[in-house]
């Protein structure tokens, strides 16, 4: 880390949120001379505010493939890394009450579940005996 801002590069990154730190974190381990440019301090923008949701039920292939690769090294992370992050794989479940994000979601699944991602479709009874709080009502 620098305050002084080198006068040349092979890559520059603007922008210490998590998606920056981590495209200058792999491309400098592939060998390139990367400069970060961070207006506030590392992490203070969204990265800050996430609540700590983990998954990888998303509705394009591109996304889902990242969030299997997160999930791969958060699972080692801290063997890779030093740092212990808490993680907890508990499951990820959304609610839908609405005939269009049902059909949505059959869609993401059944492209989540080509790409190896054991996501499913479940009903409301299934639901409340996983998540006894949630109201099912609906
Ligand atoms: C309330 C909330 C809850 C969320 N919960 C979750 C969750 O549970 N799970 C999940 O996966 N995601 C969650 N997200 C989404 C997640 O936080 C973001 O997708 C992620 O942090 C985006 O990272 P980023 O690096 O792209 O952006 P940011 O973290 O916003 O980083 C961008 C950085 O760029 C800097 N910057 C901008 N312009 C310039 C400039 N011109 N020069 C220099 N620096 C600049 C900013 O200061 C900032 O630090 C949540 C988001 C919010 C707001």
């Amino acid at each position: 880390m620098t305050k002084e801002v080198p006068d040349r590069a092979d890559v520059v990154v603007i922008g210490g949120g998590v998606i920056g730190l981590s495209a200058a974190y792999h491309l400098a381990c592939a060998g390139s001379d990367v400069v970060l440019l961070e207006q506030d301090t590392f992490g203070s923008g969204s990265t800050c505010k996430a609540a700590g949701g983990v998954r990888a039920q998303f509705s394009d292939e591109v996304n889902v493939r990242l969030a299997q690769r997160s999930l791969e090294v958060f699972g080692r992370f801290e063997e890779l890394y030093g740092q212990a992050i808490d993680l907890h794989r508990v499951g990820y479940l959304f609610l839908l009450d609405d005939a269009q994000d049902v059909a949505d979601f059959e869609r993401a699944v059944a492209l989540q579940n080509s790409l190896g991602v054991p996501t499913r479709m479940i009903d409301p009874g299934e639901a409340g005996r996983l998540s006894p709080l949630i109201s099912t009502e609906g």
